[in-house]
Parts: C-alpha cells; sequence; structure tokens
C-alpha cells in the first residue's frame, strides 16, 4: 500500500502580513523562505516560513488579508499546529515566550509535556520536545541552533465524523495508528518531522472559515509519478480530487476527507530554492511567470513587510 510519509505544509489564514513575520520569524524563529502571491488572488501575500530550506515537514504558509472576517476553530478543520523543539530546550522557549508575553499553559498529551499558546490571529500552537527529528541550522535573534524549531511534530485534526476521518488517515494515506487516550487518536508516520497526527473524539463546535484558522494541511508525496498514484487511488475511491495543479514550488491536488477536512497532496520536489539561491531566500518577492509582467503594480499594491530581530531580542 502508498503511504504518505508525513505533512508536506499547512496553510493559515490571518489578517496582518508583518504581525504575522513577527510572530513566525521573531519569536518563533522560523525563516521566512518564500515570499510570494497567492496565485489566485495576486493582491494577496502568500508567505512561507520553515527550517533553513522549508523542507517538507517544516512549511507553515499564511494568506494575510486584513479584510478576512475572523473564523473559528472547529469541526471540519486542523485545529492545532505542533511544532519540535530539541530535548531540553522546554525552559528556553518558555522563558522566551514570557519575554514576548505569549501566554501559554503546560498542558500533557500522550505522556508528552507540551506548552500551548495562541499566535496573534488566534491559531492554536503547541510546542513539544523530542529526541527525533532534525537539527534546524537557521538561527535567528535570540535563538540558537540548539533551541532552534525543528518542524513540525505534527498536528490535531477536529472532525464531526472523527472515525471516519481515522479511516482515511489508516486506509487511503497509510499511517498507524498507535493508540487512544483521553478523548485522542494518535496515527504516526514515517517521517522524521510531521509524522505525529491527532484526532480529538470528543465533540467541539463547527469550524468556521477565517483568519485565525487553518485552510488546508498537505501530505506529502515523493515526486510527481506518486502524485498521478495519489490522483487515481481518490478517484477509485471517489474522493473527487482535483486536477494536479502547479504550485510552482510543488504539484498539487485537493480533496476533502469524509470530516470535511481539505487535505492537499503535494510534491516533495522541486521544492523553494528552484528560483532563488539558498541563501537569500525569501528576500525578494517570487512572482509566477505569469504575473512577471504585473510586478511593478503588485509591489505597488501589497503593503511593505520585513523580517526584523525583535526589539530586546538582538544576540
Ligand atoms: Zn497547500
Amino acid at each position: 500500500m502508498q503511504k504518505t510519509a508525513g505533512i508536506h505544509h499547512i496553510t493559515a489564514m490571518v489578517n496582518d502580513p508583518q504581525r504575522t513575520i513577527d510572530f513566525y520569524a521573531g519569536v518563533l524563529g522560523l525563516r521566512l523562505v518564500k515570499k510570494t502571491i497567492n496565485f489566485d488572488r495576486p493582491e494577496v501575500y502568500h508567505l512561507y516560513f520553515g527550517n533553513e530550506s522549508g523542507e517538507p515537514g517544516t512549511a507553515i504558509t499564511f494568506f494575510p488579508w486584513a479584510k478576512q472576517l475572523k473564523g473559528r476553530i472547529g469541526t471540519g478543520q486542523v485545529g492545532v499546529i505542533r511544532f519540535i523543539i530539541p530535548a531540553d530546550s522546554m525552559e528556553f522557549w518558555k522563558n522566551r515566550l514570557k519575554k514576548f508575553n505569549v501566554k501559554f499553559i503546560s498542558a500533557v498529551r500522550f505522556g508528552e509535556k507540551h506548552v500551548a499558546f495562541q499566535d496573534p490571529d488566534g491559531l492554536e500552537i503547541e510546542l513539544v520536545e523530542r529526541r527525533e527529528g532534525t537539527v534546524n541550522h537557521w538561527a535567528f535573534g535570540g535563538i540558537q541552533e540548539e533551541n532552534a524549531i525543528q518542524g513540525f511534530d505534527g498536528a490535531l485534526l477536529i472532525s464531526p465524523q472523527p472515525h471516519k476521518t481515522a479511516d482515511v488517515l489508516e486506509n487511503v494515506l497509510g499511517l498507524e495508528c498507535i493508540g487512544q487516550e483521553e478523548g485522542f487518536l494518535r496515527f504516526k508516520s514515517e517521517a522524521s518531522l510531521g509524522n505525529t497526527i491527532d484526532i480529538k473524539l470528543t465533540p467541539s463546535v463547527r469550524g468556521l472559515m477565517g483568519a485565525g484558522t487553518i485552510h488546508h494541511i498537505a501530505w506529502r508525496a515523493r515526486d510527481e509519478e506518486e502524485l498521478h498514484k495519489w490522483r487515481a487511488l481518490l478517484v477509485e475511491k471517489e474522493y473527487y480530487p482535483t486536477e494536479i495543479r502547479d504550485r510552482q514550488y510543488f504539484k498539487a491536488l485537493y480533496f476533502h476527507e469524509e470530516g470535511g477536512i481539505l487535505f492537499e497532496i503535494a510534491t516533495d520536489p522541486p521544492g523553494f530554492s528552484m528560483d532563488e539561491p539558498m541563501e537569500t531566500l525569501g528576500q525578494k518577492l517570487m512572482l509566477p511567470s505569469w504575473l512577471e509582467s504585473k510586478r511593478e503594480e503588485l509591489e505597488k499594491t501589497l503593503p511593505p513587510i520585513e523580517v526584523r530581530v525583535l526589539e530586546g531580542d538582538q544576540k
């Protein structure tokens, strides 16, 4: 059976691009690896953050749009994004969150301690320590390599039909169910990052799309050939996937699982260094070829943004 390695990326909706950069780059220390626009709506940025290369399993992406109404986290959505921090760095992160006035709680799930907090738009974030995972070589502001977020640990899915969603994870995507505890089911995939998926079993309010909610979660396909096989499987199982779309940095298809969560399957290649050098990723506004002729106009419309070390966070 074909199996996904794990999470490719997660995409969320927010209101303000600079506030999002200050939080994910400034406070959490992720690298802005791509500054582009929403291909379907060029007046809106599409910002990608990740480890030093934005490799699959580390990429969180945002559509920041000021006019977007606030959403509500609930069923039919990914409810929580969880990142891996290196072993023994929890104290560092608690102190860092305090320093930037981010209120957090400490909690335990499946026997593991994590801290939970919200981003400025209300997205639910957790940090969990693990010994596995790969080192993120991107150091920023007051964050050194030994404390840097490595990438996704995983995500929590909120479904109105949790067992149907579980069935999709197991029998379509090929994840393995490894346990049930206190109202959560846990699944694992094989990659070293983005490999832990929980499904909430207790009832939740109905989710509403909007700012402060997650738009979709993307799963990894090794290459385009594998993506075609995924598409054939989804057609056969009557998930009505979209055609394969060119997203510049990967090829992708989309479908709704039975709980209503929007799933994407995206190829690992070509990745974010396909149109700009690794050293300067994320610095220039990157446009697909069909929008290059509108660059000047777009650069005037889009609000100016920058990655900056926050006040009091110099090395
Ligand atoms: Zn996506």
